[in-house]
């Protein structure tokens, strides 16, 4: 039983919203020692510190409680103040928060850190859920819930189970006879032919007959295909929609592989297969390079064939960029990868950096200095595997990064999305003013993957064109002169107070900024974790910033 207190008028209401839903009842505050030997949960309508007061004197020990959640006044959050795991209360606060359009607010720490829910699962499967998802979220939340995935896709680590499993949620485009949940991913592609003129009832009885036939689940279904010729087919159209109908030329056709090809068909429309093969070959273009196969033969209803193909899950290696240190430079989204990911690799300084940011049961795979290679085929090895890995560097992961070796080696068996990060030169140059107003360009003076001669060229060339110039990797101990020599390049094609600018440490603590003219700038006071920006001959200080103005009039 799950009791509901609430004193102010806006409390009463949200309980109202609450019980209707949830088979909860709004009591007294005074029935409350009586009701707590029999509650399953208690949601309060009222601060963290009236609640706490309330129920002090009732807590015996974790194993009996029923779970307290507590609602406060603006209904913005739904704390689970105790009992979150053995008595649901982190549970009953994500339904609560569900509801009321709150926030859930969990503590426990196995939970702190925002596991993926049922729903969270759903999403980011882009998933129709069929079942109950409330109890699936609940039990999976409680680790009570088996979570079966069939075609292997890569999922971000889910809640362990700790309990007697209760509860199945099985990620299928298959309708099962299991008892359970289901997430139903949009893996399917179906194929259609037909003669001239079908009913669309024909078209629809067809698609019917992968469900009873064939047990697909035609919610799963992502598109539809046909040949060139059934492109203004009305019954089958109508049939499909909202839904769009993709067409193929015949012979692109006849090029794919099917069980079932016809010869009259191939008399009559240049192909042996529409359905099977437009299926097919529909699913090989949405799914950009991941593996498909049929999931329904050629079914015929009337005048109308019907195929089914699938586009199979594959790994997903996710490039993600942290920006260049400080938490609220890194994109939102970079986040969200990280929680997405099962394993995360990359470079021990960057990993500490967003360990706060990782599901409980992450793995971590952490590599010092200098084994870039190594670890980005790492990466790419365990995406392979099937996993959901992200591969994370500083700045923007694919600038002097990780992003190059890691798709060197990465092949069409992996899915790839690339999370940009704010690089070490648009941080210097927001420090610095407006630097980059006009062309530039970046420089790594590393001679690490370059040979210095290389190098040397295109710093001359970026001063002969004029170009503002981002210098990466400017100094280190044992690359102490090159810095200076790139500068001496750029005075022979600038003036002498040509600013430039430099940033240490951007968004890091010990951040430092300074500028010095062209003439004057001390190479002896950079390092290896500083960017350096030089100057266009247009570039000015204004007011102590660097500005290159853009260069046109407004007119
Ligand atoms: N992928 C990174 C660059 C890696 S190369 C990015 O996009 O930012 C390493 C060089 O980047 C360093 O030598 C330094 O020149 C520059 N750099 C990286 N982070 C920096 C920071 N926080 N402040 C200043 N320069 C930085």
């Amino acid at each position: 039983m799950i009791a509901l207190f609430a004193v102010t008028d806006a409390g009463r209401r949200a309980a109202a919203e609450v019980a209707s839903v949830l088979d909860a009842r709004l009591h007294e505050l005074a029935e409350l020692a009586e009701l707590w030997p029999r509650l399953d949960g208690a949601v309060f309508f009222l601060a963290t510190g009236a609640t706490v007061r309330l129920v002090a004197p009732l807590l015996g020990d974790k194993h009996t409680d029923p779970g307290v959640v507590c609602v406060d006044e603006a209904r913005r959050f739904a704390v689970a103040l105790a009992g979150g795991h053995e008595g649901g209360a982190n549970a009953l606060a994500t339904r609560v928060a569900a509801v009321l359009g709150a926030e859930p607010v969990i503590t426990t720490a196995s939970d702190a850190a925002g596991r993926t829910g049922v729903d969270g699962l759903a999403g980011l499967l882009g998933a129709t859920v069929d079942g109950d998802a409330a109890a699936a979220g609940t039990a999976l939340l409680d680790g009570a819930a088996l979570v079966a995935n069939p075609l292997g896709f890569p999922l971000p680590p889910l809640p362990p189970v700790t309990g007697e499993p209760r509860h199945t949620i099985t990620i299928t485009d298959r309708l099962a006879a299991e008892p359970g949940t289901r997430l139903v991913p949009p893996t399917l592609v179906v194929g259609i032919g037909s003669a001239r003129g079908v009913p669309a009832a024909d078209v629809t009885a067809a698609l019917q007959r992968l469900e009873t036939e064939h047990g697909v689940d035609l919610r799963a279904v992502r598109a539809y295909a046909s040949v060139d010729l059934k492109a203004d087919e009305a019954g089958i159209l109508a049939a499909i929609a909202p839904a769009e109908l993709r067409t193929f030329p015949a012979e692109v056709l006849a090029a794919v592989d099917v069980p079932n090809p016809s010869e009259v068909v191939r008399a009559e429309v240049g192909t042996a297969s529409v359905a099977e093969a437009a299926a097919l070959h529909a699913a090989a273009e949405l799914g950009a390079g991941a593996p498909v196969e049929l999931a329904a033969e050629k079914t015929k209803h009337r005048n109308v064939t019907v195929a089914a193909a699938r586009i199979r899950p594959r790994g997903r290696l996710a490039i993600v960029g942290l920006g260049p240190g400080a938490d609220d430079l890194r994109v939102p989204r970079a986040a969200a990868e990280l929680r997405r990911a099962s394993v995360v690799v990359g470079l021990d300084q960057y990993v500490e950096q967003v360990r706060h940011l990782l599901v409980p049961g992450t793995e971590v795979r952490v590599s010092g200095l200098g084994d870039e290679e190594q670890r980005a085929a790492d990466a790419v090895a365990l995406a392979a595997k099937g996993l959901a890995v992200a591969l994370i560097g500083s700045g923007d992961a694919g600038i002097y990064a990780m992003a190059s070796p890691a798709l060197e080696a990465a092949g069409a068996d992996i899915e790839v999305v690339g999370v940009p990060g704010v690089t070490a030169a648009l941080a210097a140059a927001a420090l610095l003013g407006a630097p980059l107003g006009h062309d530039h360009v970046l420089i790594s003076l590393s001679d690490l993957h370059t040979p210095w001669p290389v190098i040397e060229k295109r710093v001359a060339a970026a001063a002969e064109a004029d170009l503002v110039t981002c210098f990466y990797n400017p100094r280190s101990r044992d690359r102490h002169w090159q810095l200076g020599a790139a500068l001496d390049a750029f005075r022979a094609h600038r003036p002498s107070a040509t600013p430039v600018g430099a940033v240490r440490q951007a968004g890091r603590p010990g951040q430092r900024v300074w500028t010095a003219p062209l003439a004057d700038f001390d190479p002896a006071e950079v390092d290896m974790l500083t960017t350096v920006v030089v100057g266009s001959s247009t570039t000015r200080m204004v007011a102590g910033r660097m500005v290159t103005p853009r260069g046109y009039r407004w007119s």
